[in-house]
């Protein structure tokens, strides 16, 4: 029996099958994934086929192939990782100008950390009712900066009524059929966007406190919640962006798209773009082809990798 697993709880995972019923399940033996060496062997958005059994529950005996999957790293535990999720269509950065404020740096290392996993990122812009007028021109600089590199940009205010130009029902026809990782910084307004999408369903909280009763680290948790209107979303409290441990410092230009269509003109093939003579990046920076914001992004994310340090969360 085939099915799609939308629940880790740590131990068990909910695997929906495809005539829809939902079957608690747990991994058959000692299974290991080509080339990782994770804590969990399965994780949400993984394809699989269980084996129903007496009790009523079901045994996983195989994984289909990833699209792609997400990982956090164990800085501790060397080689350890833990999958958070696997074939993920998209994600959606929730962002606010103001209240709390979400930095460009922050924007730019989940986009080229997004851009490493070949995972396609749309900016949500949040709270628009917040805003100032020279708040909400601003915004507007900022969608307008990343639309111009090739990011989908999103204006919303999740706390207003579905009739209203910027409710989330602008979200929907983005995230049907598609398995969607919702990501942000901390009072953005994620649970508020869940909670508009899903009014029925206010499981994000009961079921992390329930995971804390049962003494289990919230970051084993994670779930996809089915929307009304097609699609998953991927909540996974306390994962804020991609580990960018995996970036080699010289793939680091092509994750920044518009600094890597000038690096094509620098002299040295490899330059960092720092100091190097002939580089068409700094050039571009000067002619304000490239935004100042972004190439002092791509220098804090060089920085970070010659002083060889790990970022989780940006
Ligand atoms: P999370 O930490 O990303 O899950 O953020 P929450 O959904 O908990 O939102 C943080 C706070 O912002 C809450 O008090 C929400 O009511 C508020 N909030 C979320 N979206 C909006 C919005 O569009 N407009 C306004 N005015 N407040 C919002
Ligand atoms: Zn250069």
């Amino acid at each position: 029996m085939r099915g799609l697993v939308i629940k880790n709880t740590g131990s068990w995972y909910t695997v929906k099958t495809e005539d829809g019923r939902m079957i608690d399940s747990k991994v058959k033996g000692n299974f290991r994934l080509k080339g990782i060496r994770s804590t969990n062997p399965v994780a949400v958005g993984d394809h699989v086929v269980i084996t129903p059994n007496q009790e009523g529950t079901a045994f996983i005996t195989e994984i289909e192939d990833r699209k792609n999957y997400i990982i956090r790293k164990s800085p501790n535990l060397s080689k350890q990782s833990h999958i958070i999720a696997a074939n993920i269509d998209q994600a959606f950065l929730v962002v606010t100008v103001n209240y709390p404020e979400t930095s460009t740096t922050f924007i730019d290392r989940f986009l080229a950390g997004a851009e490493a996993y070949r995972i396609p990122v749309i900016l949500v812009f949040n709270k628009h009712d917040l805003l100032s007028e020279d708040e909400l021109r601003y915004q507007h600089a900022v969608m307008n900066l990343y639309e111009t590199i090739g990011y989908q940009c999103v204006e919303i205010q999740a706390s207003a009524d579905a009739d209203s130009p910027f409710s989330v029902e602008a979200l929907k026809p983005l995230l049907a059929d598609k398995i969607t990782l919702l990501s942000g910084n901390s009072g953005v307004g994620k649970s508020t966007i869940i909670n508009a999408l899903l009014p029925h369903v206010n499981l994000r909280t009961a079921e992390i406190s329930d995971a804390h009763n049962t003494g289990m680290h919230t970051t084993t948790f994670s779930e996809m919640l089915e929307l009304p209107s097609g699609g998953y979303l991927i909540d996974t409290p306390g994962i804020k962006g991609f580990g960018t441990f995996d970036i080699e410092k010289e793939e680091l230009t092509s994750y920044f798209r518009e600094i890597f269509k000038f690096s094509k003109d620098c002299k040295f093939s490899n330059c960092t773009h720092t100091h190097e003579p002939g580089c068409a990046v700094r050039k571009a920076v000067e002619e304000h082809y490239i935004a100042e914001s972004r190439y002092n992004s791509y220098l804090s994310m060089l920085e970070d990798k010659e002083e060889n340090k790990y970022r989780e969360a940006f």
